[in-house]
């Protein structure tokens, strides 16, 4: 057999077969590459499995021992599996609780490995409860354990892989028919075949001052560690192999966001003009004195609109630092400059509250601005988008069906997206590839390529930079970092169910000294129906038992728009007491009077979430409060989340938190955030490693003959194309 390419389809590995390589492919494994880069996410010491003898209560252990018995017995609460080990006279104890399905797992005789950790029984005895366990093969070579034959799929050869040494756990696939202990032998196999002349991607220069092992030596020693590797830093990535597989995988990454934004750069843009003239209109329209932080970062945008390539950037600021104003100055410049300008919110009411606020300052300046969303009637979308294919309106705000519905614009220059983390990166790209559908009449009769507009996308979900500019790594990154002048800090203070009259009469009291107050419930969408009537309930409640004097309003997802809007309008009117709702009024809504927010089941809203729900009070002078009332058992993570929010108001600080508690996966919805999830790095983990990458990656494209010969540089360029086409799919790269 020819030797294994990392190229090589997985189903030429011995032992899979094109069954089983289909199996994989749902894992993300098609490639050999692939295959040796599933790692272990566990490591266990069997190089010296402990006698029964020895153990100690309290210690996490690795016994090998033979099955003597084994039963399923019910309890009142639970039917528990109980199995008995022994290695001689002595025995071990293993309990699972709903345990049924190991029914027919262990036969007397069999070798099995238990991990886990040790304590005492009531009667004194060793046991551990819920172990991981292995069955291994006889101790003389002969595999008849039920994994390797079971469902025809194919046995290899056992060897001594399973004791005696360090021995790597996979995570199990095919409904865990494909066990840690397949994944062993196959991978082991794989690298026995593995070409001896791998590429490295990696220029020599990179690799001497990262300190990197040689990426083969790197794929043995993250599956067969030597005996003497820390098994601290095995489990915690961090031995030479498992750095050199991840600052790889980063450094490919970021290669290619570079070479990306290099693009990028070269595109064709609008070079807004900033004359005397553009600069007085921005400054007439503002309200107020921009912070020092707002004025900074509308020097970066204005910078960027200036440059002659198309902007493409992230502005991050916590809720309530004013990115509204700075996004509506970005736009006077793009409208000076004869161009028009979408901006987008991901709410029917966010977006109408845009159009409201822009009209207030923007209206008596001259421009014309228009709304369109989704539930417009459709004769009035039609006019609506006239008037814009016609360059009669200069400001659009909108809905996605901005981008969803056919939409022209006569010279469309800047497009804005607010709250940028409920859109999908899809959406914002669908949304600039439309602004390219029509040309800027001028330039394509001068037959030079259609402009690009500029984009700028606003978050209140701020994360660090490093890891906002990896992945969001076309974009660049500015931060609003100070909250306008005149705010006192939220209180917040968390309160249980049963004390919810103290905090009725505190709204009492609240609405009496004449300030509003938002009561909301959680929406979960799987269980929409019920919470929605629980939202329904509590509003009738509140208003004809608990406040009877009061007007209290009523928002939730399901009303139709002109309903929500009408709840909207009175409730910023003042009409309107106190508002219940779900979490549609999570984004953007400013009513600077309201100074109380009740948020009921609050243990069941992510940090983030409830950080932003918080941000729609504490927007004027008066003091606010922020009470959050929990019902029931709240888990671990629960409390953290409940405790962040009662100790901190910084919206970085609880972004890491968030980050910290969910895994970069579900913080950033990977999928949607455009970036694949990682092989082997670990965003929140190797943030330091991300770095070094993101600098060697750098300094590799922009100096590259000093240290790096041109070969190298091509290999590395060949390698992160071939990386970015297999794993991260659609994004295509220079
Ligand atoms: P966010 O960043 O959450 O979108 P907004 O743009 O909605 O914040 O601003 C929050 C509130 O602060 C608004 O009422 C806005 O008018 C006000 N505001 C913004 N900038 C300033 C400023 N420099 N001085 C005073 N008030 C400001
Ligand atoms: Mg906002």
């Amino acid at each position: 057999m020819p030797p294994l390419e990392p190229s090589t389809p997985v189903q030429y590995v011995k032992g899979i077969g094109p069954r089983l390589a289909e199996a994989l492919a749902d894992k993300g494994i098609r490639s050999v590459d692939d295959l040796l880069h599933y790692l272990p996410f566990r490591y266990e010491d069997r190089l010296n499995p402990r006698g029964i003898a020895e153990l100690r209560p309290g210690e996490m252990a690795t016994v090998i021992a033979e099955v003597r018995n084994s039963g399923l017995f019910r309890t009142r609460r639970m039917p528990i599996f109980q199995m008995t080990a022994g290695q001689g006279r002595q025995t071990l104890q293993c309990l699972w609780f709903h345990g049924a399905y190991l029914q027919d797992k262990f036969q007397p005789g069999q070798l099995v490995a238990l991990y886990g950790k040790v304590e005492l029984d009531r009667k004194g005895r060793m046991q551990i409860i819920q172990p991981q366990f292995e069955m291994l093969g006889d101790p003389n070579g002969n595999d008849s354990s039920e994994e390797g034959a079971k469902d025809g799929i194919p046995q290899v050869a056992a060897t001594s892989l399973e004791v005696g040494r360090i021995v790597p756990i996979y995570e199990s696939a095919m409904q865990g028919r494909l066990t840690s202990r397949w994944f062993r032998r196959i991978i082991r196999g794989a690298l026995e075949n593995l070409t001896p002349d791998l590429p490295d991607p990696i220029p020599e220069a990179v690799r001497r001052r990262i300190g990197l092992i040689a990426p083969r030596d790197a794929l043995w020693k993250v599956h067969w560690p030597d005996a003497g590797e820390s098994l601290t830093d095995l489990q915690a990535a961090r031995t030479p192999a498992h750095i050199r597989l991840i600052f790889e995988e980063l450094f490919l990454v970021e290669l290619g966001l570079e070479m990306k934004r290099k693009r990028q750069k070269a595109e064709t843009g609008i070079a807004f003009g900033l004359e005397d003239r553009v600069r007085e209109a921005i400054k007439k329209i503002l309200p107020f004195h921009p912070t020092s932080a707002q004025k900074r970062v509308l020097g970066e945008i204005a910078a960027d609109m200036g440059k002659p390539s198309p902007m493409r950037r992230l502005l991050q600021g916590d809720v309530g630092s004013g990115k509204t104003i700075v996004a509506l100055q970005a736009a006077i410049i793009a409208i000076e400059n004869g161009y028009q300008v979408a901006l987008m919110a991901p709410t029917e009411i966010l977006a109408t509250q845009h159009y409201l606020s822009a009209r207030r300052i923007l209206e008596s300046a001259g421009y014309r601005i228009v709304p369109l969303t989704g539930s417009m009637d459709d004769s009035l979308k039609r006019d609506v988008r006239r008037h814009i294919a016609r360059g009669n309106v200069q400001l659009v705000i909108g809905t996605h069906a901005l981008i969803e519905e056919k939409v022209e614009f006569d010279r469309l220059g800047l497009v804005i997206v607010d709250e940028q983390h409920r859109f999908g990166v899809m959406q914002r790209l669908k949304l600039m590839k439309k602004s390219a559908d029509r040309g800027h009449p001028e330039t394509a009769e001068r037959g030079s390529a259609t402009p690009e507009p500029d984009v700028l996308v606003m978050t209140a979900t701020p994360i660090p930079r490093t890891l906002a500019l990896t992945l969001y790594g076309d974009l660049d990154v500015s931060i609003l970092d100070e909250l306008p002048p005149g705010r006192t800090p939220i209180l917040t203070r968390r309160v249980p169910d049963g004390r919810a009259d103290e905090v009725w009469a505190f709204l009492r009291k609240q609405v009496t000294a004449g300030h509003q107050a938002y009561v909301v419930y959680p929406v979960i969408e799987e269980n929409e129906e019920t919470e929605l009537k629980a939202a329904m309930k509590m509003h009738k409640e509140l208003s004809k038992r608990v406040f009877p004097e009061l007007c209290v309003g009523l928002l939730h997802g399901r009303l139709d728009a002109e309903e929500k809007d009408a709840a909207m309008r009175r409730f910023e009117r003042g009409e309107i007491n106190i508002l219940v709702s779900t979490t549609v009024i999570e984004v953007g809504v400013d009513v600077p009077n309201a100074t109380v927010m009740v948020v009921e089941h609050a243990e069941r809203f992510g940090l983030a979430q409830l950080h932003q729900l918080r941000g729609r009070i504490g927007r004027g002078a008066a003091k606010s409060y922020c009470i959050l009332m929990t019902g029931g058992k709240v888990s671990e993570e629960g409390e953290r989340r409940l405790d962040a929010m009662v100790r901190t108001n910084d919206g970085f600080e609880i972004a890491e938190l968030d980050l910290e508690l969910r895994g970069p996966g579900e913080f950033f919805g990977t999928r949607q955030a455009g970036l694949p999830s990682f092989r082997v790095a670990n965003l929140i983990r190797d943030r330091q490693l991300l770095e070094a990458a993101k600098r060697e990656a750098q300094a590799v494209l922009a100096a590259p003959n000093g240290d790096i010969s041109q070969e190298e540089l091509t290999r590395a360029l060949h390698c992160m194309r071939q990386r970015w086409q297999s794993t991260y799919g659609l994004v295509e790269v220079g």
